[in-house]
């Protein structure tokens, strides 16, 4: 056994210095049997606050790891939002938006017909839904600068990001 078991208040706790916009993280029911099989899974509920907007979330998808060697998964269950990995920087933040507003002009695309936002659909596809990062000894084996983010871009929404753990 790699992990120490957490019931909902410790996760709960775990978030007391989150980024408000993180509300709170929910593990999910099979957590115990799944713990046998070395794999847990957690999601964590983000509420944004404007249309487009950059979050980060690596102290969320650590809070789940304590010790153990293996890979995370962060997937994004959502058509108009995405996940990746990158610096946490305030003007990249913005360049990474306005490089999806330049790659996904404002016009009138086939799916606008059915609900008016196919430009977040087309910057979901680009930005992509999942990330995987090594998990070594109980921390995520990011890079120096490598933060781990949701990316809404239809916001503002209720949001959910699912993690899986894999480990040894
Ligand atoms: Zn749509």
């Amino acid at each position: 056994m790699l992990l120490n078991p957490r019931d909902d208040l410790e996760f709960v706790r775990t978030l007391r210095n989150r980024p408000k916009e993180v509300l709170r993280i929910i593990p999910t029911l099979p957590v115990i049997l799944l713990r046998t099989a070395r794999t847990l899974t957690m999601e964590i509920e983000i509420r944004t606050s404007k249309r487009t907007e950059l979050i980060d979330i690596t102290e969320e998808a650590q809070s789940m790891l304590e010790r153990g060697t293996g890979v995370l998964v962060a997937y994004c269950t959502h058509t108009t939002a995405g996940i990746y990995v990158n610096e946490n920087e305030a003007g990249l933040k913005e360049d990474i938006l306005a490089l999806l507003d330049k790659l996904v002009p404002p016009r009138s695309y086939n799916h606008d017909k059915v609900d008016h936002n196919a430009d977040s659909h087309l910057k979901a596809v680009l930005i992509g839904n999942s990330a995987i990062i090594p998990v070594e000894n109980g921390r995520l084996r990011l890079g120096t600068w490598q933060r781990l983010f949701f990316c809404e871009l239809d916001g503002p929404r209720q949001r959910k990001v699912h993690f899986t753990l894999l480990h040894q």
